[in-house]
């Protein structure tokens, strides 16, 4: 996957932004020309319809949204119908989140060729997986740099900063924040402070805050406009290749999963 740009998008909190965020990169990419694809290993709140089962709306709106066609059981392996966090529902249902088998349908969704693939974590960091493992431990079997979405509020300068230093206690490379207007009365007073504050505190670069999206906006005008994706969409470059190895290298802390990644 010699061009290939990945990033595993996390948030500071669950209903942050996060899918809104990947369909707003994603379509910025592919406005770029980019060949585009996004996974959802986990997703639990999932509706259950009588003919097609378990349907996942974060994954049908990535799938949507990016340009390469893949199946929805590669996109989205593992669904619950509980709105509890994914591990807790696997738990409850006597099932384990395989994260080998995510790693296999990331590689069914490589092989399709895509320059930027996109995968959507699980609420935050530490919502655990089932078996005493993380969406941390997750994202480093992966071992795809961070992408942060910080909900631009007041807190989050606590919030990102403790994310942070969470990820980097686990061996887990951080590329980037994007603060995120969740809801359509974030005023906007606080975007200058928190990222100024969050970029002191743990030298990430806040790339921007995409503003709240309502449906029907061009959101490949608005994440350019707000975010100038082009060190998210790639190409790949220098940092992002030292950030995977670094990640790959360290040492896993006491607790953490030894799972590593295949490649
Ligand atoms: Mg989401």
């Amino acid at each position: 996957m010699p061009h290939l740009k990945q990033w595993f998008v996390t948030g500071t909190d669950t209903g942050v932004g996060k899918t809104t965020l990947c369909r707003a990169l994603l379509a910025a990419a592919a406005a770029r020309g980019l060949r585009t694809a996004a996974m959802k290993p986990a997703e639990s709140g999932c509706r259950r319809d009588p003919r097609e089962g378990l349907v996942p709306a974060d994954a049908l709106a990535l799938r949507q949204a990016a340009s390469v066609a893949i199946d929805l059981g590669a996109i989205c392996p593992y669904r619950f119908e509980a709105a509890v966090a994914p591990g807790v529902a696997a738990e409850e249902l006597g099932e384990t989140i395989d994260f080998t088998h995510i790693g296999r349908c990331r590689e069914r969704i490589c092989e399709a060729g895509p320059d930027l693939l996109l995968i959507e974590g699980a609420g935050g960091l530490l919502v655990p997986l089932g078996a005493g493992r993380t969406i941390a431990d997750l994202a480093r079997f992966l071992g795809a740099p961070l992408l942060v979405v910080a909900r631009d509020s007041l807190g989050t300068i606590n919030h990102t900063l403790l994310t942070v230093e969470v990820a980097r206690g686990r061996g887990l490379a951080v590329g980037a924040v994007v603060l995120s207007a969740c809801t359509p009365d974030t005023p906007e007073g606080l975007a200058a402070s928190n990222a100024r504050e969050i970029e002191r505190g743990c030298a990430v670069p806040v790339l921007g805050r995409l503003p709240h999206v309502r449906g029907g906006e061009d959101l490949a005008s608005v994440a350019e406009h707000a975010l100038g994706v082009g060190r998210l969409v790639g190409p790949p470059d220098v940092v992002a290749a030292e950030v995977s190895r670094e990640t790959s290298a360290a040492p896993a802390p006491p607790g953490v999963s030894r799972e590593t990644s295949p490649r």
